[in-house]
């Protein structure tokens, strides 16, 4: 598949765009290569879907931040990138900016009766210890969204009931008025459209055949994760009206503190104290990783305090890059000793001497 030309570029707008200008913008192109308007025109028809695409994306301000960061790709469990595009998708987008203002003029003649709608998508946080975020975890949550009434089943209607014709519009599903010269044609308020109203709403939902659920899934939180992602579980939202199906849910993942490991990107920092003879001559030690296991460690002869020796691929796997690790940087302190023995004093003190004994730099001049 062809590289996907960015979503600003498509719109022709900036990265900083603000929501009016993204609107502006897609409003303007949109009106342009609207295929009503360029009947068999193919690169117009590719164009608009395009155009459909961006906004979908960019008109969101989760997408926009997902796109932002990750890319038309997005970090999503289903693995199938951002849903937008394709032909019927548009019409919400497309109608959800123009209104019903084109209604007749574009999509060719009566609007639809049953007007589908996707669900709203919800948003959710959870949070991992920094070892679930190295490892990477399935985790269990319980969230509220809006799904088929159980009682009704999602018809709204009392069982044994049935439909009988709106007494507004008489089963057309319109209402006409006129406004100055003109007369208008609109979907009738009272029936939505529909040409037909509920005998006996349903109690439970009283009608809308949905109600609130506690769904429960399985979220797979991938190795490397960060603080601040989101996830995005397809069709994991409220339910949408006249098979509009679901909208998403995302879930935003925060990654606790720990106290031993502090982590930098992909990095991970850790202290070691050292001795002052292991500072002077260099030594050899072990140190342990995230997961616990020992790791070898070289000590540089002459080492300052405070000073950082890396040890390459012991940090945090690399989001979306199988087997790639950061590094670990461990971060050496001196231990300067408060107690000293009668030994170890005389034998610092004759250490002492020594450096007295060292011509001092005016002594090299003068
Ligand atoms: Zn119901
Ligand atoms: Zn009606």
């Amino acid at each position: 598949m062809a590289k996907k030309e960015d979503y600003y570029n498509t719109l022709g707008v900036q990265r900083t765009a603000t929501e009016s200008e993204l609107k502006s913008a897609y409003r303007k192109l949109a009106m342009k290569y609207h295929p009503d308007r360029n009947p068999g025109n193919q690169e117009a028809e590719e164009k608009f879907k395009q155009i459909n695409e961006a906004y979908e994306v960019l008109s969101d301000p989760q997408k926009r931040q997902m796109y932002d960061t990750y890319g038309a790709e997005g970090v999503n469990m289903g693995g199938g990138g951002f849903h937008a595009g394709g032909f019927g998708g548009f019409e919400d987008v497309f109608s959800s900016v123009f209104g019903d203002l084109f209604g007749g003029s574009f999509g060719g003649g009566a609007r639809r009766r049953h007007r589908a709608q996707r669900g709203n998508d919800i948003k959710e946080q959870v949070s991992v210890s920094l070892e679930q975020a190295y490892d990477g975890v399935e985790q269990d949550i319980s969230y509220e969204r809006i799904d088929t009434c159980d009682t009704c089943h999602g018809s709204g209607a009392q069982e044994g009931s049935g439909r009988k014709t709106c007494p507004t519009c008489k089963g057309s599903g319109v209402v006409q008025f006129s406004q100055g010269f003109f007369s208008m044609r609109q979907a009738c308020p009272d029936c939505g459209g529909q040409g037909s109203i509920l005998e006996k709403p349903c109690k439970a939902c009283h009608g809308s055949g949905r109600q609130k659920h506690t769904n429960t899934i399985t979220l797979k939180i991938p190795k490397g994760v960060k603080d601040g992602v989101l996830l995005r579980v397809n069709n994991g939202g409220d339910i949408g009206t006249n098979d509009g199906g679901y909208g998403d849910l995302y879930v935003e993942i925060a990654v606790k503190r720990n106290k031993e490991f502090q982590r930098d990107g992909d990095d991970l920092i850790i202290e070691k104290t050292i001795s002052f003879p292991q500072a002077v001559f260099g030594d050899r030690i072990k140190v342990k990783n995230l997961k616990q296991e020992e790791v070898n460690l070289v000590i540089p002869a002459g080492s300052v305090h405070g000073s950082q020796v890396v040890l390459e691929k012991q940090g945090m796997p690399i989001l979306g890059k199988e087997g790639k690790k950061g590094n670990l940087k461990v971060i050496l302190n001196i231990n300067v000793p408060k107690k000293l023995s009668k030994k170890q004093k005389a034998a610092l003190e004759e250490f002492a001497k020594t450096l007295e004994e060292e011509p001092s730099f005016f002594e090299k001049i003068f």
